[in-house]
């Protein structure tokens, strides 16, 4: 017995060993692929479907057991603005307008091309154009089926947690699972992760909010039911129609409610996204200052936010009128952290760029999302001096110091305003799009992805349904 016990102890040695700093343990599953996917929101959906697309076995890694990110287990909502700002031309295409189409036929969207000011945009008139409402299951159901179909090896539960590199090449990437720890070897990796996970244990240089420690307010997404639309639909157009704009938002009756104690949030307007069932997503719950990527401060803000939940529904109730039967249907399963990592790229866009819409050698997507910053109670913007549509550069999906890494998503390189922008859901399909179909065009011809023929990927992505008008 003393014997078998002391040999346990002996194996258990070998295969784990830790001390304060750090714990080293077995590899219990070893996989391999051309392109590797870690994160499954809308650019890891996108980029694993264009890789897949493209001929290169890939893998799509992702923590939760589903997709959508944010879209989904964030319950954001609803679509931000895909066209140009008069709504009458789809800029962004592709892998975006299939999904999006494929969740219209199925009842689950509205296409963006169809939005209707004051109603579907429920209450949002200003800021930002062409909202369309969708519904999450059909989001997260269409994202597998379009994976599925594309040949995308699909593997929930795996948590990304560090790579080995070789030089500036990532040579493995290792996920904390259930069963041990699994490692995943690739040609190219692309980090969808939100955060720029992979490119900072890569290496990658990068930029933390402002830079300066400053960070952009997170918010806990619900959804109500109940709500009276004809009720709230008359008071929009009523206060649209004398110029009303504090009443349109109900901000007399949240500053009411915050006198008497009664209204939790820093949010001064109300937030009400209608729903294609007739339940409303709503954006009230917020807080400031919180580090999306501490585990501890993410939670204490999960928290808060449903007890914030919790209280602002009681003020619905008792201050809005439409709103007097509402109850709670849903809580976001995870905090909505609008910013943390930005990789810095072979090329930064910059905020000039995008407010006067230059042209670059490598386009890969264009749009026309105002640049927003959320902060403390209210939301800074920044005016653009044009209408037309800006750029976004392949460069700045190429982050420094690491050769075989492409970023898409919320970590993709730009400065702070222009991410406020294109961190939204139709931008960051864009962006997987191109990141995916360029990573698999890299293994096919076997050059690195920053060495790729930009013409040549270009050509592809037009192909395959991209707009990009000269
Ligand atoms: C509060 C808030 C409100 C918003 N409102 C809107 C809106 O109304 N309309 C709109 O269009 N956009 C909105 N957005 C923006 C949008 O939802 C996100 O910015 C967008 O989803 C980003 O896409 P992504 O793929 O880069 O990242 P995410 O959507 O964050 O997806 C990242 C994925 O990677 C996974 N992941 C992360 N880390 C790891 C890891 N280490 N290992 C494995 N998997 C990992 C996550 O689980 C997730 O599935 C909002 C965002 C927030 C936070």
């Amino acid at each position: 017995m003393k014997i078998k016990l002391s040999l346990l102890l002996l194996i258990l040695t070998l295969i784990v060993s830790c001390d304060n700093n750090s714990v080293k343990l077995p590899v219990t599953r070893t996989l391999e692929c051309d392109v590797l996917v870690i994160g499954g929101g809308p650019a890891g959906i996108a980029s694993a479907i264009a890789s897949a697309r493209t001929g290169a076995n890939t893998i799509l890694a992702e923590k939760n057991g589903l997709l959508g990110g944010m879209a989904t287990t964030g319950l954001v909502a609803p679509f931000m603005s895909s066209t140009t700002p008069d709504g009458k031309t789809l800029l962004i295409r592709g892998v975006f307008e299939e999904f999006v189409n494929r969740m219209v036929a199925k009842g689950g969207a509205i296409h963006p091309l169809n939005y209707k000011i004051g109603s579907y945009t429920a209450y949002r008139n200003k800021g930002h154009h062409g909202l369309t409402t969708f519904d999450y299951e059909c989001f997260k159901r269409t994202a597998e089926e379009m994976c599925v179909e594309s040949g995308v090896n699909l593997y929930y539960h795996l948590l990304f947690m560090k790579t080995d590199m070789s030089g500036d090449k990532i040579s493995a990437a290792y996920f904390a699972t259930k069963d041990g720890v699994w490692k995943i070897t690739a040609k190219n990796y692309i980090d969808c992760t939100g955060d720029g996970d992979v490119a900072y244990q890569s290496g990658a240089p990068y930029v933390y909010g402002d830079g300066e420690n400053g960070i952009q307010a997170v918010s806990l997404f619900f959804t109500v039911r109940g709500v009276d639309k004809a009720k709230m639909d008359a008071h929009n157009e009523k206060c649209l129609k004398n110029g009303d704009y504090e009443g349109q938002w109900y901000m007399n009756e949240i500053k009411a409610a915050r006198e008497a104690g009664e209204f939790p949030s820093w949010r001064n307007k109300i937030a009400l996204f209608e729903n294609l069932d007739g339940s409303y997503t709503v954006n009230m719950a917020q807080s400031d200052g919180v580090d999306g990527l501490d585990p501890k401060q993410v939670t204490d803000a999960e928290v808060d936010g449903r007890f914030q939940i919790q209280e602002i529904v009681k003020f619905l109730r008792k201050y809005v009128d439409g709103c007097q039967n509402c109850t709670l249907a849903a809580t976001a399963a995870e905090l909505g952290v609008r910013e943390t990592r930005r990789v810095l790229g072979e090329y930064n866009v910059t905020t000039e760029d995008a407010k006067n819409s230059v042209k670059y050698p490598d386009p890969i997507f264009c749009c026309a999302n105002h640049m927003d910053i959320h902060k403390k109670g209210y939301v800074d913007y920044v005016a653009r001096n044009t209408n037309d549509p800006y750029y976004i550069p392949y460069r700045a999906l190429l982050p420094q110091k690491v050769s075989n890494l492409l970023v898409a998503g919320r970590c993709a390189a730009a400065e702070r305003p222009v991410m406020a922008a294109i961190r939204v859901i139709p931008p960051c399909f864009a962006m997987g799009q191109a990141a995916g179909t360029a990573a698999a065009l890299s293994v096919k011809k076997a050059v690195e992805p920053k060495k790729l023929d930009v013409n040549e990927l270009i050509s592809k992505l037009k192909e395959d349904g991209v707009y990009l008008p000269e």
